[in-house]
């Protein structure tokens, strides 16, 4: 599938690396790949590389502790007015910096009705259960059918206000944003959809015209960005990544430090180097534009803000977007 985007000295590692993730390049995806740039930010992020087959000594086969926090199948219950809900496991896309490497991947991972019953029967049974996050894989890989059956059996659960989406497919194929998606996505009631985006450039009219159906149809459009070298850690893309989310209605939520995901150090910036790109947005952007820059912590222990510290209490002092301290006592 990767024929020719990749050089023949690439291709066996590139293999080899394709076992542990698999590899799919929907043809909007493809035809944003400048073949001609060997550092091309969209294939960084989904066509293998040699670097993935070592692994550095402070990467984990389960760096967001998922597994220990899973009391059925499906479900990840971490906080006390919030679950996952993995309906699926398969992606449009497989990123080569995924946090749930090594379970993703196109085999489904599709819950059992029974697994599903057993899934909702949790959830329905625990009133602190506020919002329930679909998540996965991708869950708009659901048929339509399906979706719209779980988000009706969803909204069918008092207690549960909000349903939150985290999905990558209306940027990997946003011919898949169909009409009929979109009134399944409204059974929900208080929708929310995080979006998935790294690149200013995944952004095509196509895209954008997909979340405006999304938009226009009363879901909460939000985004997610993973802080990426070689991608997007830099200012400038940044910048337009952040803007044009904003433009088209779709509000910047989190910027996740990479996690300690296995063979993925070339992608991972270091605290001090993403703490410098935040400030400086914070200096040249608008409040719009301003995601939270976050770390989940590993053994399960949920995810923090790791920004730069404005204020310094031993020198009673806060610092500005230009890294320039002025004294405020506290
Ligand atoms: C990320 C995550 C959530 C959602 O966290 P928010 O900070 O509300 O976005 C919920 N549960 C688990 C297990 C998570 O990993
Ligand atoms: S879309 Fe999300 S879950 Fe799927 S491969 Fe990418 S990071 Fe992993």
């Amino acid at each position: 599938m990767a024929a020719g985007l990749l050089a023949p000295e690439q291709a066996s590692a590139a293999a080899q690396a394709a076992q542990a993730l698999p590899i799919a390049l929907p043809p909007s995806v493809r035809a944003l790949i400048d073949v001609g740039d060997p550092d091309d930010p969209i294939a960084r992020q989904f066509i293998p590389s040699a670097q993935e087959l070592s692994t550095a000594p402070e990467e984990l086969s389960d760096p967001i502790g998922d597994a220990a926090l899973s009391p059925v199948k499906g479900i990840v219950h971490r906080y006390p007015d919030r679950v996952l809900l993995k309906p699926l496991l398969v992606c449009p896309v497989y990123c080569r910096f995924c946090f749930r490497r090594g379970q993703v991947g196109p085999d489904g991972g599709m819950l059992t009705p029974a697994e599903l019953d057993a899934a909702l029967a949790y959830i329905a049974a625990r009133p602190d259960i506020w919002e329930v996050v679909l998540t996965g894989g991708d869950p708009l890989m659901l048929s339509p059918a399906r979706l719209s059956g779980l988000m009706m059996r969803l909204s069918a659960i008092p207690h549960v206000a909000v349903v939150r989406l985290h999905s990558r497919l209306p940027i990997a194929t946003p011919e898949r944003v169909t009409q009929n998606m979109v009134e399944s996505l409204r059974l929900g009631g208080a929708t929310h959809l995080v979006l998935h985006c790294n690149h200013p450039r995944e952004l095509t009219d196509a895209v954008t015209a997909a979340c405006r159906r999304l938009a226009e149809a009363g879901l909460v459009l939000l985004a997610q960005t993973v802080l990426l070298k070689g991608v997007n850690a830099d200012v400038e893309t940044l910048e337009t990544l952040l803007r044009r989310l904003v433009a088209n209605r779709i509000q910047p939520y989190y910027l996740h430090h990479p996690d300690l995901v296995r063979g993925t150090a070339h992608f991972r910036p270091t605290l001090a180097e993403g703490q410098a790109l935040v400030r400086a947005l914070r200096g040249r952007l608008s409040g719009l534009c301003q995601p939270t820059y976050v770390l989940d912590i590993p053994g399960g222990h949920g995810k923090v803000p790791v920004g730069p510290s404005w204020y310094d209490h031993s020198a009673q002092a806060v610092q500005d977007g230009q890294a320039v301290w002025h004294p405020y006592p506290d």
